[in-house]
């Protein structure tokens, strides 16, 4: 089972970036309200995620670990309305073959805290660990055992890089859970949980004040569709697609088809070769979109693209042609 679940792991776990993506992920369907979050390296010599969730019990430990367990889909009508980050229960195990892994977890209500080890996919037994309620997801020497995959790990710098892109992209989706992150034993970034308010002040702190300050608020509903967000004003635009974050149902995506919509509201407007600048929330009946199209979740595929692609593009048109009246 360790070698599936190294096959897995390829397809899933590229990077430590992609560890700290599914083990924040996993915090989050636990309903985590703060996340810490300690590197070492870049990632590659320690993950350490810790959350204050509803925790594991005892006696699911191994169970979390074990492939194609997951506990969040009972039934195939579960999955086509995901509502959760995961759902293939693979991130875990496949996390767990490639480096040295340890889960330890308090459930809600119960007074027992465990701790299960996996060195390399080899898994240890569930041993009794003191934790507050909430989960510890310890990750050391990622790759230590796929020497073709550890290979391919850059410097720390860009590793860590990667890290805090994925940490941004998440920061401006969930305003209401507090991060903190840190690097080689220093605290290096802290995004505080204060609610709804504070998504424009983590739209500054991520994307720079001059962003903050050129910037259109839009929020505008039609056909079962829900557009809101921010995009930067025809003059706020750049050389690189480097401020272009795009949500469906709160999971960040990549998608042409909408990316074209974006491009398209702005041809008029922006000199050839920019690029406009986004935040942008896309919010539809976990029926109408496919998120189980790749193992990573990148990417989506929607029930009427061309739908969506009009009404994103009718949006934020409209808006942009207010700024010119
Ligand atoms: P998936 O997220 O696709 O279900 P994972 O391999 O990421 O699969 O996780 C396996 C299972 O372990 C989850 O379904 C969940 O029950 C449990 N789990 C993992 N991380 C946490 C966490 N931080 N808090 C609570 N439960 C967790
Ligand atoms: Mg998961």
């Amino acid at each position: 089972d360790t070698l599936i679940n190294q096959i897995a792991a390829g397809e899933v776990i590229e990077r430590p970036a992609s560890v700290v993506k599914e083990l924040v992920e996993n915090a989050l369907d636990a309903g985590a309200r703060r996340i810490d979050i300690d590197l070492e390296e870049g990632g590659v010599r320690l993950i350490r995620i810790r959350d204050d969730g509803k925790g594991i019990d005892a006696g699911e430990l191994p169970l979390a670990v074990s492939r194609h367990a997951t506990s969040k889909i009972a039934s195939l009508d579960d999955l086509e309305g995901v509502a959760t980050l995961g759902f293939r229960g693979e991130a875990l195990p496949s996390i767990a073959s490639v480096s040295r892994f340890a889960l330890t977890s308090r459930r809600q209500g119960t007074e027992q805290a465990a701790s299960l080890d996996v060195d390399g996919g080899r898994v240890g037994d569930v041993m009794p660990r003191p934790h507050p309620q909430g989960t510890t997801v310890e990750v050391r020497d990622l790759f230590f055992n796929v020497p073709a995959r550890r290979k391919f790990l850059k410097a720390e710098r860009t590793e860590l890089g990667h890290i805090e892109e994925w940490l941004r992209q998440l920061a401006l989706a969930r305003p209401d859970v507090e991060l903190r992150v840190s690097h080689n034993g220093k605290p290096s970034r802290r995004w505080k949980g204060e609610g709804d308010l504070l998504s424009e002040v983590r739209l500054h702190e991520a994307l720079g004040e001059e962003f903050a300050r050129n910037v259109l608020r839009i929020d505008h509903a039609g056909a079962g569709l829900r557009l809101h967000g921010w995009i930067a004003q025809p003059a706020y635009n750049r050389a690189s697609a480097d401020q272009q974050y795009l949500y469906v149902n709160g999971r960040a995506v990549r998608d042409r088809s909408i990316s074209h919509a974006i491009k398209q509201a702005y041809a008029d407007v922006l000199f050839h070769g920019r690029q406009p600048a986004y935040v942008l929330f896309l919010e539809l009946d976990p029926r109408r979109v496919d998120v189980n199209v790749h193992p990573a979740k990148h990417e989506v595929r929607f029930r009427d693209a061309r739908l969506i692609h009009d009404f994103v593009y009718r949006t934020l048109q409209d808006a942009l042609a207010h700024t010119r009246a």
